[in-house]
């Protein structure tokens, strides 16, 4: 596994690191398998949340009794500094830690959660005074909306930052990956595969690597994609031209109106699954996987069919996606 050195924070980090939302699927005993055998291929960065269920406590149960060779980052969508001091502590309880590598504000999403969370009464309050007590020892930040990050990083304070970045995904990026250069701001790239539409992970790996981030966070809930992560990470490779070209074809299909799987959609009132829906919806218009698509969507438990065209998910969704418009065409195809 290679490692570089995540900004100022002077942290030596793998770079592939250990995204820790699938491991919320799966028992505790089979997350142990799979934390256990990133740690045995070098991975030494492990990204959790307070809003992944019980990541936290899986990644704690483990990485607690390996505390000095890992780095455990994690984040909260808190914005105020009571709410900030609160899940801090809840977050070392959880991971039965006494300190925290890496606390993030989660998701910053417009100018207002940016206003309370930076000035007087807000999260970052909180956060410099558990750094000062040292039970936090760097803070950062994560969002999808590039422009907010890159206001964040003016500020001076943030030593990361994580946000999505991947081979359909990279235009435009190049702001703010210059502002991390300039200002040291280590840099964690989630959503490699862009959620799912990319499906060719070494190339897309690589691909994000060749830019100046720190480490790239691909999630895993099974050995088998820990070994094909850690393989990148092992063996590091410029990407031949038909890869470059084939990520390029596959930019240039997507566009832009596509979903990441983020989720930040959910819930649906009506208990629509949107992710997954447009997650089939990808593998029947792209990969020519109809039968396989078609057979998946309509075992699902509630399908598109019930959306009720409310809006409350386009409200959410950071990629202002046309969510109604996009389920009624993928009932179209799949229903
Ligand atoms: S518009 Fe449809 S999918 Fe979106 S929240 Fe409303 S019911 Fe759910
Ligand atoms: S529809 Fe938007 S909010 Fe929902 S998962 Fe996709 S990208 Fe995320």
């Amino acid at each position: 596994m290679q490692y570089r050195i995540l900004g100022r924070t002077g942290l030596r980090v793998s770079v592939v690191g250990f995204g820790g939302i699938p491991i919320m699927r799966i028992s505790e005993s089979e997350s142990a398998v799979v934390i256990n055998r990133a740690l045995e291929l070098g991975i030494n960065f492990f990204d959790t949340a307070r809003a992944y269920t019980d990541s936290e406590a899986k990644l704690g149960a483990v990485l607690g009794k390996r505390r000095d060779q890992v780095i455990i980052a994690t984040k909260t969508m808190s914005r105020t500094a009571e709410g900030m001091a609160a899940d801090i502590k809840k977050s070392l309880e959880t991971m039965a830690l006494d300190y925290i590598d890496l606390y993030q504000l989660h998701n910053l999403k417009d100018r207002d959660e940016f206003i309370q969370a930076f000035g007087p009464g807000g999260a970052l309050e909180a956060l410099k005074q558990a750094q000062k007590a040292g039970l936090v020892r760097h803070i950062g930040i994560t969002g999808h909306i590039r422009s907010f990050l890159v206001e964040a990083l003016k500020t001076g304070v943030m030593e990361t930052v994580q946000f999505p970045f991947n081979a359909v995904e990279a235009a435009g990026a190049d702001e703010l990956l210059d502002l991390a250069a300039a200002t040291g701001t280590g840099v964690i790239v989630m959503k490699p595969l862009a959620g799912g539409s990319i499906r060719d992970t070494g190339p897309a790996l690589r691909f994000i690597l060749e830019h100046p981030v720190s480490t790239v966070i691909p999630g895993m809930d099974a050995p088998g994609q820990v070994d094909q992560n850690a393989a990148v990470g092992a063996d590091l490779r410029p990407l031949t031209d038909t890869e470059r070209k084939s990520l390029e074809e596959m930019a240039a299909k997507l566009g832009t109106t596509f979903c990441r799987r983020c989720e930040y959609c959910q819930p649906c009132p009506q208990g629509v699954d949107i992710a997954s829906v447009f997650l089939l919806d990808g593998y029947f218009t792209r990969y020519e996987l109809q039968d396989w698509a078609r057979e998946r969507y309509q075992g699902m438990k509630v399908t598109a069919q019930e959306c009720v065209e409310c809006g409350e998910c386009e409200e959410k969704c950071p990629y202002n996606l046309p969510i109604r418009a996009m389920l009624a065409e993928a009932k179209t195809r799949l229903g």
